[in-house]
């Protein structure tokens, strides 16, 4: 299950508290790639709708509550996980954005704010941040040039990170993806930041 492309919402019963997700959003709200606009080096493919209509962009658990339920500028569909490959500690609905226009910046998705970046996690319990690996129907030049992404970016989305990892629904979606990667690539891939869980 892709992280970009997978993520839910919340009844699940949580031992922990739940995400501040107004504290990520203001945490991630400032942070880009690059120092200017990487949207420029490829015409904002990653926010362009596909010939199928498909792409969109899911919701982490609870991150739906700053979503009104009809926007200007995306359709919401409904997943359930046991659908959509989700693990079997996330219970639905699970909400996908699909835009058809481009966002306000501020409101756009964490999953957003984290492209090209994606956390995996080792079996000892170490978070790194890869490039994105799953299969998407563009080619990032962030990505696919190695470009080198500013230091704040990297450590914000790290730090982002290390707060949806105390949601057991989050822990249990990026373990499954990060064994699942590690089988399909054999391997670890190449590591941008490594660091502890918590
Ligand atoms: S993240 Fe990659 S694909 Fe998306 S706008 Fe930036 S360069 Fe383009
Ligand atoms: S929510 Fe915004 S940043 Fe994310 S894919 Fe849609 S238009 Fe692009």
């Amino acid at each position: 299950m892709d992280i970009r492309l997978k993520l839910d919402s919340g009844d699940t019963a949580l031992t922990t508290p739940p995400v501040d997700y107004k504290y990520l959003y203001v945490l991630t709200g400032r942070a880009t790639p690059l120092d200017g606009d990487c949207g420029l080096l490829c015409g904002s493919i990653c926010c362009r709708p596909d010939r199928k209509n498909s792409l969109g962009v899911y919701l982490f658990p609870g991150e739906e509550s700053l979503f009104p339920e009809k926007g200007s500028w995306f359709a919401r569909e409904h997943h359930d996980p046991k659908e959509y490959d989700f693990p079997d500690n996330w219970t639905g609905p699970v909400h996908f954005i699909k835009c058809h226009s481009p966002c306000p910046r501020e409101a756009r998705p964490l999953a957003c704010r984290f492209f090209p970046l994606a956390p995996h996690l080792l079996t000892d319990g170490t978070l790194l941040l890869i490039h994105e690996t799953a299969r998407l129907p563009y080619k990032c030049p962030l990505i696919a040039g190695n470009v080198p992404l500013r230091g704040d970016f990297i450590e914000v989305t790290a730090l982002a990170w290390q707060v949806l990892l105390k949601d057991p629904r989050i822990l249990k979606l990026v373990e499954e993806d990060s064994r699942e990667r590690e089988r399909t690539l054999r391997g670890v891939p190449a590591v941008i930041w490594a660091g502890a869980v918590h």
